[in-house]
């Protein structure tokens, strides 16, 4: 069952979310060679119960840690290590908060010093996917517009494998609501979408095969062909027109640009 927000309840959904884009923010002034995922987690919760919220992920179906910390071929639900983060890596942190009875969700793939040409190209084309799948999620379009956004570009302009097995997700008084956000799909198919729809839309992209598995830790899912994966996140609410993004990736990327340490992701428009 899909529960539609109100107004209000949509602004607390955007609260968490930027309490979450706030933690990212803090995660990309600190991220560089040297330094642990462990203690970036150990941060992150930190600068969320200050806030009086509580890490979204923490404790969730017996997730260990705040963020969700996926280096190189790990696509998404990595835990966070004690192994440091080397020169070259790219880092995807996805980060979810509940606070005012409201779940935010959202994610962002760092690139580490000197990336390679071919994954920087990956994790743009990645994060263009997420702005294009959110272009789509207009009142009156459905779900399989989104996601036939985000297959086309990256399976067939750009090569890519676009994992099946994880999706977008509804977002609200509970972290995965229906309905289901996959990145692939048909135009004009699946659930219709309306004002009040609250949805995470987060391409997770493969340079090489979209096949999966899963770690022996029984969280952490990686590119079965050990390919590097690129994943952006945005909580969105759906308009007409235009959707309203909740989430806000800005000033974590005022923080890249300020980090010497990281490569900035840009988007050529
Ligand atoms: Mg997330
Ligand atoms: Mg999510």
């Amino acid at each position: 069952m899909i529960v539609y927000k109100k107004d209000d309840e949509i602004e607390l959904i955007r609260e968490s979310c930027l309490l979450v884009c706030k933690t990212l923010t803090h995660v990309a002034t600190r991220i560089k060679p040297g330094i642990k995922g462990k203690e970036i987690d150990r941060e992150a919760e930190e600068l969320i119960r200050d806030h009086g919220a509580k890490p979204g992920f923490k404790g969730y179906n017996g997730f260990p840690a705040t963020l969700c910390i996926s280096v190189n071929e790990q696509i998404v639900h990595g835990i966070p290590s004690d192994e440091p983060f080397k020169d070259g890596d790219i880092v995807s942190v996805d980060c979810g908060v509940y606070w005012n009875y409201f779940f935010g969700d959202a994610a962002y793939t760092f690139a580490i010093g000197d990336v390679d040409k071919e994954i920087m190209k990956l994790l743009v084309v990645t994060k263009d996917c997420l702005y294009r799948g959110i272009d789509k999620a207009v009142e009156g379009n459905r779900i399989g517009d989104i996601g036939y956004a985000v297959q086309n570009y990256a399976e067939k302009e750009c090569g890519y494998g676009v994992i099946r097995e994880l999706v977008g997700h509804g977002v609200g008084r509970n972290l995965h609501e229906s309905p289901e956000v996959p990145n692939y799909g048909k135009r004009g198919k699946g659930q219709k979408l309306k004002e009040g729809l609250v949805i995470a839309i987060e391409p997770m992209v493969n340079l090489g095969d979209r096949k999966i598995r899963q770690s022996g830790d029984g969280w952490t899912v990686f590119a079965k062909d050990r390919s590097p994966s690129a994943h952006y996140e945005h909580t969105i609410a759906v308009r007409s027109g235009n959707a309203d993004i909740l989430s806000d990736h800005a000033g974590i990327e005022k923080a890249i640009k300020n980090n010497p340490e990281l490569k900035e992701i840009s988007i050529k428009s």
